[in-house]
Parts: structure tokens; C-alpha cells; sequence
């Protein structure tokens, strides 16, 4: 049996490989569908290459000149985001790939999770924000979750050598980012530029930010919860530099099974896509003889308060992830425009939850309703806090 994968951002970090990974997989594996935002030239080639018979833009001011690239070929041209959330259920497609940013693959996830696809999760933000609502889904349509993010995938390994109740706790690892040995001080006057140089891992813009204020190891936290259905308190997060081991689960005897591998993204892309089965592919191979030492170290929950917010986060539930979400991807926005230092990024998601009111047991529409406000609180923070100091 052929699996036809759909690709959601399929021109960012994690899309590039998975076309190299699915490239590279050859026979049994189809190109179905393929989307990006805004750079046409980028998936008109990527179209023309693996002939997918469905690709959307979601950026529908873009979707003229798109169509004028690719009109010489047999492909359907969907646009705006209703047509993400179109391929994401689409008959022809077996696997969805969610590798688009931030929490505009809501939809998307949503409309796959409800068509009963397998769904292979790196877009993490969808499952931070409606983990609950989406366990729900999934229940119901029978869709399989995989993870893609290198830490889940890890312990979606490791948790094969037990039964879930005999787990005592997860391990999550993280590289620490470009900031790991500084002091409150000496991150108030960090660039742009140094927070962009992720020590260890090519990737996305938005996603190095969150390295570097360590949200993006919050956000897993919560990504972990719900995926795992594990209470916040047996999640555990533990500093390693190496970025060897993508992360460990502890078992009630005291075993723990880790995975191990190269920083590679392309392994966990791999793996959701010919689960169960392992096959030979294009991830180098580690030597251990050559890597010399691995060490662990306790995260700084004073210099990265986001990571003290995301268990605080986690615990609250309800509404509270979606602003921590939301407000971070505003504040990553406005730093990345150059607006605001770095550390303002971290003030403002904890300014929104102040804030903010929380609700339980809540529809997709207070969902949104919560999103949509935490962003223009940001937003407006950031510019009230640009006049003050003109
Ligand atoms: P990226 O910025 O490189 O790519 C993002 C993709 O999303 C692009 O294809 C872009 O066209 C699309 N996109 C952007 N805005 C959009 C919008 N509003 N609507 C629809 N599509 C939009 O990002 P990335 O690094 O590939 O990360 C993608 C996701 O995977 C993120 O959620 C990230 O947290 C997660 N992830 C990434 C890595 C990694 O190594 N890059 C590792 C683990 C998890
Ligand atoms: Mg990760």
C-alpha cells in the first residue's frame, strides 16, 4: 500500500526535509499535497519536482502569481486557509505532515484529526493550545498521532519498552539554546542576531526564538502532557548540550530507555512516516566512540522564567495555554520586527496571563476569542512601551 503524504508548510525547515526524507524513502511513499504561505517560487519547484495533485497557498494575495507558475502543470491550486484545512482531509491523502508555524495549523490539525487521518504532529502550537478538544477528536475519528518533534518522537520510542501505567516520569532534553550560561543581566542586552544562532539546530525563525527563551521547551512540556496523557508533574526537563539524547522515560523499576541520534530532523520525520516499521534512510549514524562525553544539567528557572510559566501553564489548563501561546507568538513577532528587546518577550506572556481571566471546558470559539485577544494585547503593550521610550 502506497501512503500519500500531505505536506502543511512544506517550504519551512521541517517541509524541506520531509521532501528529502520522502524523496529519499522512494516507492510506497507519494508526495499528495503540498502548502506553503507565501513563497511561490519555492513550492511552484517543489510542485513541479514531486507532482503532487494538490498544493494550497494560504496566503491568498499570493495565490494569482502562484497559479502563473504551475499553469503548465496537472495540479489543483487551492487558496487562503480554508483550503489547509481542505487538503488536510482530502480523500487522496493518508498522512498529514503539520509542519506549518504557530497556531494558524489549528484548523488544519483539526479538520485531519476529524477525517480520521494519521496525523504526523511537528506544528506543536495546535496541540499546545486545544490538546484537550483534540484528544477528544481523536478518540472519536480513530486518527493516529505521531509525533515529528524530536523529543516526543524519542519518548514515543522509549514508551514502547512499558505499559503507560508503569512510567514514573518523562525526561525532556533540551540544548539549552544560544543563552544557556547567562545570567538574568547578561540576556537583558542580547541581539537579534545571537538569539538567531541556535547552537545546535537549523531551523525555523520562529522556533530558534523559542529555543532561546527556552518557550520552546514550555510548549513541549504541554505538547507532552497531551500527547502522553501524562500529569505535568511526572514531566521533567533536563539541559543537554549534545542534543544526543532527544530525550528519556523512566519506568516505575528505575530503567530508563532513552533514543539517541544525531541533531538530525530528519530521523523523527522518518520514523512518522513509515511507522511502525524502521527502515534504512538518510540520518548519518551516530558514533558514540567518537562523541566523547554527554552531560545533563538542571535548566535555570530563574533566567528562563518561560520555562517556570509553562508548568504553571500547564497546570492551570483551560485558557491559560492558549494565551501563553498566543502572546508568545505576538511578542516573537514584534522582536523579530525589531520592536522590542528579548527579554520584553517573556515580560509580555507573563503580563497577558496576569491578565487574563481563565476559562475551562471551552468551545473553539472562546479558544480563538482568548488568542485573538492576547495578541492585541501584546501588540499594543509593545508600542505603548516603543512611545515611552522615544
Ligand atoms: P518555518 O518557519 O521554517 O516554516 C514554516 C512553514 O509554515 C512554511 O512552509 C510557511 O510557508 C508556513 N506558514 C507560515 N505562516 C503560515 C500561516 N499563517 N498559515 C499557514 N502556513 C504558514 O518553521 P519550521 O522550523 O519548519 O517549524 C514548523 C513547525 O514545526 C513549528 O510548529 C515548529 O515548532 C515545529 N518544529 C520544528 C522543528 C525544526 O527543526 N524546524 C523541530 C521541532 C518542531
Ligand atoms: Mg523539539
Amino acid at each position: 500500500m502506497v501512503k500519500r503524504i500531505a505536506i502543511l508548510g512544506s517550504t519551512g525547515s521541517i517541509g524541506k526535509n520531509a521532501l528529502r526524507v520522502i524523496e529519499s524513502l522512494g516507492e510506497g511513499y507519494e508526495v499528495a499535497a503540498l502548502s506553503a504561505h507565501s513563497r511561490v517560487e519555492l513550492l511552484a519547484e517543489q510542485v513541479r519536482r514531486y507532482k503532487p495533485r494538490f498544493a494550497a497557498i494560504t496566503n491568498a494575495d499570493f495565490t494569482e502569481e502562484f497559479r502563473g507558475l504551475v499553469g503548465d502543470l496537472d495540479v489543483e491550486v487551492l487558496a487562503g486557509p480554508e483550503g489547509l484545512a481542505e487538503i488536510a482531509q482530502l480523500e487522496e491523502v493518508d498522512i498529514v505532515l503539520t509542519a506549518v508555524v504557530g497556531a494558524a495549523g489549528l484548523p488544519a490539525v483539526l479538520s485531519a484529526a476529524k477525517a480520521g487521518k494519521t496525523l504526523a504532529i511537528a506544528n506543536k502550537e495546535p496541540f499546545v493550545i486545544a490538546g484537550e478538544l483534540l484528544t477528544q477528536i481523536v478518540k472519536k475519528s480513530g486518527s493516529v498521532i505521531l509525533p515529528v518533534d524530536s523529543e516526543h518522537s524519542a519518548i514515543f520510542q522509549a514508551m514502547q519498552a512499558g505499559k503507560h501505567d508503569e512510567v514514573s516520569k518523562i525526561i525532556l532534553t533540551s540544548s539549552g539554546g544560544p543563552f544557556r550560561k547567562m545570567s538574568p543581566e547578561e540576556i537583558e542586552n542580547v541581539t537579534l542576531e545571537q538569539a538567531l544562532s541556535h547552537p545546535v539546530w537549523d531551523m525555523g525563525p520562529k522556533i530558534t526564538i523559542d529555543s532561546a527563551t527556552m518557550m520552546n521547551k514550555a510548549l513541549e512540556v504541554i505538547e507532552a502532557h497531551w500527547l502522553f496523557d501524562m500529569p505535568v508533574d511526572k514531566i521533567e526537563v533536563l539541559v543537554h548540550p549534545e542534543s544526543i539524547v532527544h530525550s528519556l522515560v523512566e519506568f516505575v523499576d528505575g530503567s530508563m530507555i532513552a533514543q539517541l541520534g544525531k541533531p538530525d530532523m530528519c530521523l523523527p520525520i522518518q520514523y512518522a512516516l513509515t511507522y511502525p516499521a524502521r527502515v534504512a534512510g538518510i540520518a548519518e549514524h551516530l558514533q558514540l566512540d567518537e562523541l566523547g562525553k554527554l552531560t545533563f544539567e538542571k535548566p535555570n528557572m530563574e533566567t528562563f522564567r518561560a520555562l517556570s510559566l509553562g508548568y504553571e501553564v500547564a497546570r492551570t489548563g483551560g485558557t491559560a495555554a492558549v494565551v501563553f501561546n498566543a502572546a508568545n507568538e505576538a511578542a516573537v513577532g514584534e522582536f523579530l520586527a525589531g520592536r522590542i528587546k528579548f527579554v520584553r518577550i517573556v515580560e509580555l506572556i507573563e503580563h497577558c496571563l496576569n491578565k487574563h481571566k481563565v476559562k475551562r471546558q471551552v468551545s473553539l470559539e472562546e479558544l480563538l476569542e482568548a488568542d485573538g485577544w492576547a495578541r492585541r494585547e501584546v501588540e499594543q503593550r509593545a508600542r505603548e512601551h516603543k512611545s515611552v521610550r522615544a
